[in-house]
């Protein structure tokens, strides 16, 4: 049987942030980690990163963002300091490099996947990249790797279309504007909302030209648990999913959802992820087509690091048995895995499932028939 391909370096900890700030390299760390602990590396297919080509990063940025940012490297490099970009982005000296990486390795697990014999990948990276516009660095994000993954798979891999899942607890915007107007790559982010970034991501943002029904925002109100993101994902993922028929499935996982996050509300549980994952895996083996993940936010390096193993553990099982034999022994890794949670609000929860359901229905058959 094929492997999962892991991207995983210690090189992505090259990207510096100032003290005390949430996209830490210690996040990457932790992951590694944990990885060891559970002795998953074993079983895994580590594979080399490499730094996407600037022809490869004008697929989805424009030129004069590349050289803006090759400038502040150069600005990093002279003072040995931090540059900020807005709020709360930063380079440090190794950044410009390190996204690069963050970038390449991304378009790396996609041609392992599609040409490689792999069956899954998973890209433990930072930068994280979901927030990143075209033209702009945003929330943490200097490059969008799943974007830019995406636009590879098409152009250099031939794939038709791509579907992109964003759980993270921000919503993607970055990913949502770069394909607003095209219908072959289908982006669906769950959210808190409102959240950050500030009047994004409702749903009613459905695309835009040819791309109008190919956007979907799922956002969900604060305090949502495994019990709403399980719901959501039974209403809306998939049946969409089945009707699109993408060729390859990109999720930006960010994990930070999970209740012992502290930028989040919400309050999903590491059992949560490890659900999630499962129905994100039997869609991609009912669809027939690939899964590579993409690291996003996650800012408790603990669950996040548990809730990375989760879903790496998932994509690893053999099949079907396999994940309901982890799921059995609450086997995550050893009792480490908290019950499923409920919703603070379920009923709010399903009011807005089934507003973002009857809305997007005229978009979507699958959609109009009860769920
Ligand atoms: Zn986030």
């Amino acid at each position: 049987m094929s492997k999962i391909a892991l991207v995983h370096n210690e090189i992505f900890q090259n990207h510096g942030t100032p003290e005390a700030h949430p996209e830490s390299p210690e996040r990457v760390a932790a992951i590694d980690e944990a990885l060891h602990r559970s002795e998953l590396m074993l079983e895994l297919d580590r594979i080399s990163p490499r730094e996407a080509t600037t022809a490869e990063l004008l697929s989805v940025h424009r030129d004069f963002y590349i050289q803006e940012l090759e400038a502040k490297h150069l600005r990093a490099q002279e003072s040995g300091g931090l540059i900020q970009l807005d709020a709360d982005t930063f380079m440090s000296q190794r950044s410009f490099a390190t996204a690069k990486l963050a970038a390449g390795g991304g378009l790396e697990a996609v041609r392992n996947v599609l040409t490689g014999g792999h069956k899954h990948a998973y890209v433990v990276v930072r930068p994280p990249g979901h927030h990143a516009l075209a033209d702009r660095p945003m929330g943490f994000c200097l490059f969008n790797n799943v974007a830019l993954a995406a636009r590879y798979a098409q152009r250099e891999l031939n794939l038709k279309k791509v579907m992109i899942i964003d759980w993270d607890v921000h919503h993607g915007n970055g990913t949502q504007e770069i394909f607003y107007d095209d219908p072959s790559v289908l982006f669906l982010s769950f959210h808190q909302y409102p959240f950050w970034p500030p009047d994004m991501g409702w749903y009613t943002e459905d695309g835009l030209g040819n791309g109008k029904g190919y956007n979907i925002n799922i956002p969900l109100p604060a305090g949502t648990g495994d019990r709403g993101y399980l719901a959501a994902w039974d209403a809306i993922v998939k049946p969409v999913c089945f009707e699109y028929q993408p060729d390859l499935i990109l999720l930006s996982a960010g994990y930070d959802a999970h209740s012992a996050d502290p930028l989040g509300q919400q309050q999903i549980s590491t059992q949560g992820y490890f659900l999630l994952t499962n129905r994100l895996v039997e869609l991609s083996e009912a669809s027939n087509c690939q899964i590579v993940c993409f690291l996003e936010g996650g800012y408790n390096t603990r669950s996040l690091a548990d809730s990375v193993v989760a879903t790496v553990k998932v994509l690893n099982a053999h099949d079907k048995s396999h994940r309901d034999n982890l799921e059995a022994f609450g086997g995550i890794y050893g009792a480490e895995v908290g019950p499923a949670t409920h919703d603070r609000n379920p009923f709010l929860v399903d009011d807005r499932i089934a507003e973002v359901r009857q809305y997007m229905a005229k978009y979507w058959r699958s959609l109009r028939t009860s769920s």
